[in-house]
C-alpha cells in the first residue's frame, strides 16, 4: 500500500542517558522545543535541510542544559573536548538512464576546545576542505578562515558543567549523563541533512574520541534517510549505528529500523543508545535503551511537538 509523502520534516533528540534533574525538565523541554522551531522556520520557507540541522544544533549547543557547546560536559582533567559532524545526501541531476542520483557529503571535528559551534565547524569542514574529519592546530585555522571566532577553553566551561565535574571528583558513582544534541530533516526538494554534536561522556579520558563526528556512527545520510545516534559512543562506533539505520529504510519504516537497530547494539555491543531517523516520506523513527530520550519533532500537519520517547523492551 503507498503511504502518504510529508514532507518537510525535522526531528532533533536532546540525548539518550539518564532522566534529567526535575528542575531541569521545563527548560530542555523549551530548549528542544525551541530548537525544532528554529529549524521548521527554515524548512516551512522552503529551505534548506542542512541549514535546519545546523539551526537546531547551534541553538542546542548554545543551552547550558545539553551537553554540546557550551554545556559540555568535561574531560577527567576537567577540561571540554567536543566532537561534531554533519552530513548530507542532495538530490543530484538525475543520470542518464532517469535514475534520481544524491551526492552525498560529510564533515567532522574531534577534540575541538575553542568554538562555541563545533556544529558550524564540522560544516566548514565539509564545505570548505576536501576532507572529512579534521582535529587539532588545522581545525582551528580552518575555523580562522571561516570566520568562527576562536574563544578561551575555559569560556567553553559551564557553570553547570564545572558543578557536576566537581561533585564526580568526590563521588566516582555520580554523573553518568549524556544530553548529547542531534537533528536530522527532509526538505521540501528531498536533501536529506543529518547533524549530531557532543561534549562525550563525562569524565572521559583526555583526547578520547567518541562517535558524534563519525560518519556511519554518529550520524549519516544517503538517498533513504538520515540519522542521528547518542548514548556510549564506544557502542555506537561498534555497531556503525547510523549507517545500519538508514540501510535498514531499504526494506522496513523508520519506526521498526530504530527499534531494531537499537535491540540489535545493545545485544551485539552491549552500550546504552539512541537513535533518530527520518526517511524519504517524511516519516521518524526513534528508539532508545536508556533511562530516557527527549525529542522534538516537526512535521507539517502536526506541527512542532515535544516527547519522551519510550525505551524498547530489550530481548
Ligand atoms: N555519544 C556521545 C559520545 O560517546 C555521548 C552521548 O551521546 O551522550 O561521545
Amino acid at each position: 500500500m503507498a503511504h502518504r509523502v510529508n514532507l518537510p520534516a525535522l526531528i532533533v533528540h536532546g540525548g539518550a542517558g539518564g532522566r534529567a534533574a526535575i528542575d531541569e525538565r521545563p527548560g530542555r523541554q523549551r530548549g528542544l522545543l525551541a530548537a525544532v522551531e528554529a529549524g521548521a522556520r527554515i524548512l516551512r520557507d522552503g529551505g534548506d535541510a542542512l541549514d535546519t540541522v545546523c539551526a537546531a544544533v547551534t541553538m542546542l549547543e548554545n543551552d547550558p542544559l545539553f551537553n554540546a557547546g557550551y554545556g559540555s560536559c568535561l574531560t577527567s582533567d576537567g577540561h571540554v573536548e567536543m566532537d561534531a559532524g554533519v552530513a548530507t545526501a542532495r538530490r543530484a541531476n538525475t543520470s542518464p538512464g532517469g535514475r534520481r542520483r544524491f551526492e552525498i557529503c560529510a564533515g567532522g571535528v574531534v577534540l575541538v576546545s575553542r568554538v562555541r559551534n563545533p556544529i558550524l565547524l564540522a560544516r566548514a569542514v565539509m564545505e570548505r576542505t576536501p576532507h572529512l574529519l579534521m582535529g587539532g592546530g588545522g581545525v582551528e585555522r580552518l575555523a580562522r578562515d571561516a570566520g568562527l571566532r576562536l574563544c578561551r577553553p575555559a569560556s567553553m566551561v559551564a557553570p553547570r558543567a564545572l558543578k557536576r565535574w566537581q561533585a564526580a571528583q568526590r563521588d566516582t558513582q555520580a554523573d553518568v549523563q549524556h544530553g548529547t544534541v542531534g537533528a536530522v530533516a527532509i526538505d521540501r526538494a528531498g536533501n536529506f541533512a543529518a547533524a549530531t554534536s557532543t561534549g562525550g561522556v563525562a569524565g572521559k579520558l583526555p583526547g578520547r574520541i567518541g562517535d558524534s563526528a563519525i560518519l556511519g556512527a554518529g550520524l549519516y545520510a544517503n538517498e533513504r534517510g538520515a540519522s542521528s545516534a547518542t548514548g556510549h559512543g564506544e557502542a555506537i562506533l561498534r555497531a556503525a549505528l547510523s549507517r545500519e539505520a538508514v540501510e535498514r529504510l531499504r526494506a522496513m519504516p523508520a519506526q521498526r529500523v530504530a527499534e531494531l537497530v537499537i535491540a540489535r547494539m545493545a545485544r551485539y555491543a552491549q552500550g546504552e543508545a539512541g537513535i533518530i531517523v527520518v526517511d524519504a516520506s517524511g516519516r521518524f523513527g526513534f528508539a532508545h535503551n536508556a533511562a530516557a530520550m527527549e525529542i522534538a519533532t516537526f512535521a507539517p500537519t502536526a506541527g512542532s511537538r515535544h516527547l519522551l520517547a519510550p525505551r524498547i523492551g530489550v530481548v
